[in-house]
C-alpha cells in the first residue's frame, strides 16, 4: 500500500504554469469538448462519492441539477470544522488550482455561470490562495463564463452543513434548512431561484482527473463501493498527526501505525473517533478498511476521513463528555428533539464522569436514543446519537466503572479543536511522499 498524490502533490504548486506543466487543465479542454451530459456520464461511471462526510454518488447529483432548466450556481463547501480533519484545506493549500478547475467542469456539466466558494473567514491564508489561483485562471482564459466568487462566513460548526452555508452565502446566520439544495436552491435575480449544487471541496478535487484520464483510470484505486482515493487526517494521542491521500479500502490501522507513526511511549489506542458524529472504534476494530462500506458494515462511519486516536490511558466517558458538549453547544435548537437530546447527552456523561450518576440515570439518558430520531433539519442530533449509543454500548465498562466510581483517571480533555495549521511552516502535517511503502 503506498501513498498516491492525485491530489496532494509532494510540494504545493505555486503559480498556475507549475499546474499545467503538472497536467493541470486538460480535465477541462477535455470537459468542453464532451460537453455537458457526457461528463456527467464520466462522473457516474467513475463511482465519484462525496468527500465531505455523507459519501453521495456525485454524478447522480449533478444529473439531477442538469435535468432542470434556467440559471445555476455551483457551490464549493469550503467550511472544513470537524474536529479531527484538515484534508480540504491541504488541498487548497498544495493545489488551489484543482479544485477550481473540478468547479469550472462542473459548472459546465449543470450550465451553471456562477461558481461559488463558502469558507470560513479565519481561513486566511486558504482565501489567499484560491485568490490568487482563480486570478490566474481568469487571465488564462479557464474560467471564462463563469462568475467566480468567495464568501466568508463564520467559524460555526454549522457553516459546514451545505443548507446552513446556502443561508450564509445569502447574508444569514448559519442555521440549517429545512429543504435541500435541489429542492431549495440559491436566491437568483427576481423570484428566481437558482439549480444549485453544492460539492465538498475533496470531491470537486477529484473532477479534473476523471474527466481527463476516465472513469476505469479513477477505479485503479478504492474498492468497488469506494472508488478512487481519499486524503485523511490522523490526530490525537499519534505521534505523528498526518494529513495523508491512500486509496480508499486502506486499513486503518495503516494510518495510525504508518504516517501517524504509532502512539507514543509504546501505549495502544483505545478509541478512535472518526468525526464527531460517528460511533467510536475500539481497539480491536482497527484493521477495518477505510471505505464507506466496510464503515457502515461495524457501524460506524467514514465521515470526512478526520480519525482522532485516543491511548488505553483514556476514559470513553471522558471523550463522550467532551465530544457531547461540543455538538450540544453547536445545536442551533431549531429541531426539538436535537436541541433537548444533545443537552440530555452532554449533560448526562458530564455527570456520570463527575461520579454523581447512578445506574438509573443512565437508564435514563439512555432513553434518549430512541427519541432523537432523523427527523431534523441536519446530521448533528442523530450523530449525537450515534456517539452516544457507541459509548454506552461498546464502552459500558468504562460507563460502569465511572458509576461505581472506580473510574482509573481522567486525563483533563477538552472538545477536540479544529487543527489549525501555518501554511509557512514547513508543512508538518504531511509526512509522507508519493510511492512511499506503508
Ligand atoms: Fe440545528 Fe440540531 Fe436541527 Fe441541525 S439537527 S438544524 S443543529 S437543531
Amino acid at each position: 500500500m503506498t501513498r498516491t498524490d492525485r491530489l496532494l502533490p509532494e510540494e504545493p504548486l505555486l503559480d498556475l504554469a507549475s499546474y499545467l506543466a503538472a497536467g493541470g487543465g486538460s480535465g477541462l479542454r477535455h470537459a468542453a469538448e464532451l460537453g455537458g451530459e457526457s461528463v456527467i456520464r464520466l462522473v457516474r461511471e467513475s463511482g465519484l462519492r462525496g468527500r465531505g462526510g455523507a459519501g453521495f454518488p456525485t454524478g447522480l447529483k449533478w444529473h439531477g441539477a442538469a435535468q432542470a432548466e434556467g440559471p445555476a450556481v455551483v457551490v464549493a463547501n469550503a467550511a472544513e470544522g470537524e474536529p479531527g480533519t484538515m484534508k480540504d484545506r491541504a488541498i487548497m493549500e498544495y493545489n488551489p488550482y484543482l479544485l477550481l478547475e473540478g468547479m469550472a467542469i462542473a459548472a459546465e456539466a449543470i450550465r451553471a455561470t456562477t461558481a461559488i466558494i463558502g469558507i470560513k473567514a479565519r481561513f486566511e491564508p486558504h482565501i489567499a490562495r484560491l485568490e490568487s489561483a482563480a486570478s490566474e485562471m481568469a487571465a488564462a482564459g479557464l474560467l471564462d463564463g463563469i462568475d467566480f466568487r468567495i464568501t466568508e462566513g463564520p467559524d460555526d460548526y454549522l457553516l459546514g452543513v451545505e443548507t446552513a452555508l446556502l443561508e450564509v452565502i445569502e447574508g444569514r446566520d448559519p442555521l440549517p434548512r429545512v429543504l435541500p439544495p435541489y429542492l431549495h436552491g440559491l436566491a437568483g435575480a427576481g423570484d428566481n431561484e437558482l439549480r444549485t449544487v453544492v460539492n465538498n471541496v475533496e470531491t470537486l478535487a477529484n473532477v479534473p482527473g476523471i474527466v481527463a484520464n476516465g472513469s476505469d483510470w479513477f477505479r485503479e484505486n478504492g474498492t468497488g463501493e469506494s472508488p478512487g482515493t481519499m486524503v485523511f487526517t490522523v490526530s490525537g494521542d499519534v505521534r505523528r498527526p498526518a494529513v495523508v491521500e491512500l486509496p480508499l479500502g486502506t486499513p486503518l490501522s495503516l494510518l495510525i501505525y504508518g504516517p501517524g507513526g504509532g502512539l507514543h511511549d509504546g501505549r495502544k489506542p483505545k478509541l478512535v473517533i472518526s468525526g464527531v458524529s460517528n460511533r467510536p472504534l475500539a481497539e480491536h476494530e482497527l484493521d477495518v478498511p477505510m471505505s464507506y462500506e466496510a464503515m457502515s458494515r461495524i457501524g460506524s462511519g467514514l465521515g470526512a476521513g478526520g480519525f482522532i486516536v485516543y491511548d488505553d490511558t483514556t476514559c470513553a466517558v471522558e471523550v463522550a463528555t467532551a465530544l457531547s458538549g461540543f455538538l450540544a453547544r453547536s445545536s442551533c435548537g431549531q429541531c426539538p428533539p436535537c436541541k433537548l437530546g444533545t443537552s440530555a447527552f452532554a449533560d448526562g456523561f458530564a455527570s456520570v464522569l463527575d461520579g454523581d450518576s447512578d445506574f438509573d440515570d443512565v437508564a435514563a439518558m439512555t432513553a434518549w436514543i430512541s427519541r432523537v430520531t432523523d427527523a431534523n433539519r441536519c446530521g448533528l442530533g442523530a450523530g449525537q446519537r450515534a456517539l452516544a449509543e457507541g459509548i454506552l454500548d461498546v464502552f459500558a465498562d468504562d460507563v460502569v466503572a465511572c458509576v461505581e466510581r472506580r473510574c482509573p483517571g481522567h486525563r483533563g480533555l477538552l472538545p477536540p479543536a479544529p487543527i489549525d495549521h501555518d501554511p509557512a511552516a514547513q508543512r508538518p502535517l504531511i509526512v509522507f511522499m508519493p510511492g512511499d511503502e506503508l
